[in-house]
């Protein structure tokens, strides 16, 4: 009990702490919807991971969760660089964040079942890895390498198409896309 009335004090006491701030200061940040030009350009490598890279990943973390959706490339922020949010837990409690990402082995192939935030309400079948190997910067610039299968596997797959450039639709038949695209502009006129 003391250690609240404690905290509390702490927190009124402080409200312009860098902690406190910082948690302010996170947004929730629009994404972009297919076919939006803008989530067709490769984005560029991150240089070093900064203050401003960290709170991008903490926004992108906190629009991810509130979608609410286990995936968030940059790209679809509109941000053109090399970030993805990841958490395929179901207490949501796994947060993996991937700094310039890359798939350095693949093995296998799956049929997976995919949605997206930039194309929402649309699901289709598209041809995966089974198992990736994967490398990246985590959020201390450290380089950290890991093996993913199941659903992360594809998860991290989707979200590193996306800084290519890539949308999951583009895997689909031509005659379906269009049909996407279609049903996606009469929304949009539909809510504008
Ligand atoms: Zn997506």
């Amino acid at each position: 009990m003391g250690v609240w009335a404690n905290l509390f004090d702490f927190l009124d006491s402080n409200a312009s702490s860098p902690v406190v701030e910082r948690k302010t200061q996170m947004a929730l940040l629009p994404i972009l919807h297919y076919p939006d030009p803008r989530l067709f350009r490769r984005a560029a490598r991150v240089t070093a991971v900064t203050d401003e890279i960290r709170r991008l990943a903490a926004d992108m973390a906190e629009t991810m969760y509130a979608a609410p959706g286990i995936g968030l490339a940059a790209t679809q922020v509109n941000v053109p660089l090399r970030v993805i949010v990841v958490d395929v837990s179901e207490e949501r409690n796994e947060l993996l964040t991937l700094i310039n990402p890359e798939i350095v082995d693949r093995q296998g192939e799956v049929m997976s079942e995919e949605g997206c935030l930039s194309v929402p309400g649309i699901y289709g079948q598209v041809p995966r890895a089974a198992q990736i190997r994967v490398r990246a910067w985590n959020e201390e610039g450290e380089t950290v390498e890991f093996e993913a299968d199941g659903l992360l596997s594809v998860c991290i797959q989707h979200e590193v198409d996306h800084l290519e450039g890539r949308v999951f639709v583009q895997y689909l038949s031509p005659l379906k896309q269009e049909r996407i695209r279609a049903k996606l502009a009469k929304r949009a006129r539909m809510t504008a």
